[in-house]
């Protein structure tokens, strides 16, 4: 780092933590300032949810972190996803950190490779890059109980020690490719949209895509373009709406860097907006009635013997998966060279698919387009709480946290994104920023009240659960549709039920009583040092 740079990123950071106006927070960058232990903390995972923790702990005064993520580059989702196409469906001025504006975006919904950079110059501005170590795959961690630690394992053996652990691993970071008889003996090259295998050519060769959720919805018209025939296969259609995408102009762009409020206002009028189309995801929406009914009605010219009706118009109601957003999409179902299938799938054999009805059409590439196996949060960490239960008996009938944030038997562990903290309806980095400020909340209980753990009682945490889940059956996810927003039995796991306002609102500070603080309700008033001073997460 160059000393300009060097000094730039101390005045970014030391006016950032200026701007840390809540008194908690604030109490405790002075405690550490002050001398005060500081926890060993170790984040897994380098995309959004890792980022905007780590600034957030500088910003609390909180040095003694390490980041650590299996890539070779930061990013997370953003870095994996590289197919043609790939883009925000939330206008970039939203879907950005509050604390790290972006007055540059070039279009409203950014590409993906300027989100990637994005993130990047967030770990350099905020001086991220010294407690960054890459290439590291964390495999397991273990509560060591008598020493009040996590023991963290590697893939490469090595074994670091840290007082809390917070996981960003994001939900879908592990591509799912269905088991399909024959996948085997496919002889030509196959890959999942999320890892792009840009080695391939595409052009003038026949392309199978199977699947039609957000990430097909992006590619399949550039792919379109290239290959001599795709056939798409789609087991239910979706609700696609128009992207109103548009690029922003030099000086609009200079207004935004020159202005003194910046790009505030568009985020928060994007904000207001779509924290109001919450309402279309609950059952019997009127707002939701309406949108299926213009939905339906667009697509009725489309109607035809290539496209029949069930392959256009969804089924179930709208928001039970993800609303998508193209201009380019049913123009390209409409292409002479495209096909749809909606006949199952039911075999590959090594030039091509077969389908229940018997046919068989050929292909050279095979793509899927089957999203993630989301509801295995933290899969395949093995983590292993209090007294040796492990997060997967823990989570033996569906994935569950307080807040998403945190899950009794597991002191000291806090997760980004979480169980149940996915939006349907707005920028889920607005709920990671909330959950970064809660776990701060936490560690300045800890580091204030002279405590080493911190776990969430069982019974606010099992309550928060039950009243969770209520509110989840009162939403269209609940309807009767595939979704990865639900685990196999059915069970809402992945997203927030409520308005993402309701989450923030219950994330500002830690209600008494929420947590044990060292095994007790009522911790005790003047304990030993907690913290052994060290200043990252230990090797
Ligand atoms: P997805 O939305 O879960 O779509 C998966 C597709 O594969 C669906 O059409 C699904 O059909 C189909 N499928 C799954 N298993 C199948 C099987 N065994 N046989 C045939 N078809 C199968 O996955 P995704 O498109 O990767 O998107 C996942 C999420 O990532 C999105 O909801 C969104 O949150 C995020 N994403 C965001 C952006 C962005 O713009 N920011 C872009 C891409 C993705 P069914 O619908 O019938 O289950």
């Amino acid at each position: 780092m160059t000393a300009a740079t060097a000094a730039e990123t101390a005045r970014r950071v030391a006016g950032f933590a200026g701007q840390a106006r809540h008194g908690r927070q604030r109490e405790l960058r002075e405690a550490l300032a002050a001398g005060a232990p500081s926890p060993r903390v170790l984040v897994i995972g380098a995309g959004f949810g890792g980022i905007g923790m780590a600034v957030r702990l500088r910003r609390a005064g909180l040095e003694t972190f390490t980041i650590v993520d299996k890539a070779d580059g930061v990013g997370g989702v953003w870095r994996n996803n590289t197919y043609p196409g790939a883009a925000c469906d939330v206008p970039s001025h939203l879907y950005s950190f509050s604390f790290a504006p972006n007055p540059s975006w070039s279009t409203r919904f950014a590409p993906q490779a300027e989100i990637l950079a994005y993130l990047e110059r967030c770990v350099d501005d905020f001086g991220l890059r010294p407690h960054l170590r890459l290439g590291v795959e964390v495999s397991a961690a273990e509560w060591d109980d008598d020493a009040s630690v996590w023991r963290v394992q590697t893939a490469d053996g090595e074994e670091l020690e840290a007082d809390v652990v917070i996981t960003g691993l994001g939900q879908l970071n592990r591509p799912s490719i269905p088991d399909l008889d024959g996948l085997d003996e496919f002889t030509g090259p196959t890959f999942h949209s999320a890892r792009w295998r840009h080695d391939v050519d595409l052009v003038g060769r026949r392309v199978a895509v199977v699947g039609s959720g957000a990430s097909a919805l992006q590619f399949l018209p550039l792919v379109a373009d290239q290959a001599s025939h795709v056939d798409l296969y789609q087991r239910s259609p979706n609700y696609v709406i128009p992207k109103r995408d548009h690029a922003y102009t030099p000086a609009r762009q200079q207004r935004y860097a020159r202005s003194p409020l910046g790009t505030r206002p568009p985020r928060w009028r994007t904000y207001w907006s779509f924290e109001a189309r919450f309402l279309t995801f609950r059952q019997g929406s009127w707002m939701g009635a309406l949108l299926e009914k213009a939905v339906a009605r667009g697509l009725e010219p489309m109607v035809g013997p290539e496209l029949p009706r069930p392959a256009l118009v969804p089924d179930y109601p709208v928001g039970c998966k993800r609303i998508l957003q193209s201009n380019d999409w049913y123009s390209t179902l409409q292409r002479s060279d495209v096909d749809v299938v909606t006949n199952p799938i039911v075999g590959i054999e090594p030039d091509g698919v077969r389908t229940a009805d018997g046919a068989r059409r050929p292909c050279e590439v095979l793509v899927f387009a089957t999203g993630f196996a989301a509801t295995e949060f933290l899969a395949p960490l093995q983590i292993t709480g209090r007294q040796g239960v492990t997060l997967d008996d823990h989570w033996a009938s569906g994935a569950e946290a307080y807040l998403g944030v945190a899950t009794a038997s597991l002191p000291n562990l806090f997760l980004l994104y979480g169980p149940n903290t996915n939006l349907g309806h707005n920028s889920i980095v607005f709920m990671l920023e909330a959950q970064a400020h809660y776990i701060i909340e936490v560690l300045a209980d800890l580091v204030l009240g002279g405590r080493r753990t911190a776990e969430v009682d069982p019974q606010v945490e099992a309550r928060f659960n039950d009243r969770l889940q209520r509110d989840a059956q009162r939403t269209v996810w609940a309807a009767d549709c595939e979704s990865w927003y639900k685990d196999a039995n059915g069970r809402i796991t992945n997203n927030w039920p409520r308005p993402t306002l309701d989450y923030w609102w219950r994330t500002r500070s830690v209600r008494p009583g929420d947590f044990r603080y060292d095994g007790v309700a009522d911790p005790p008033a003047d304990p030993a040092e907690p913290w052994r001073r060290s200043a990252s997460p230990s090797r």
